[in-house]
């Protein structure tokens, strides 16, 4: 049995356990979006290369 938690984004109940691969969320929909929401940005960021924390790039 899984635990029940509110989806972040829509506030939708939601299982948070194996079956559920987009918890805390309830689908991969709202994972996006609220994801999306700060990340869009760093999708341009190669995998296994970490963002400067906090750092401002030049120009
Ligand atoms: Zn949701």
């Amino acid at each position: 049995m899984s635990r029940l938690v509110n989806c972040p984004h829509c506030g939708a109940e939601c299982a948070f356990g194996a079956e559920n691969p987009w918890r805390p969320f309830c689908s991969e929909r709202c994972r996006l979006i609220d994801l999306g929401a700060w990340a869009s940005e760093s999708y341009r960021v190669p995998v296994g290369e970490e963002p400067d924390p906090g750092g401002v790039e030049p120009l």
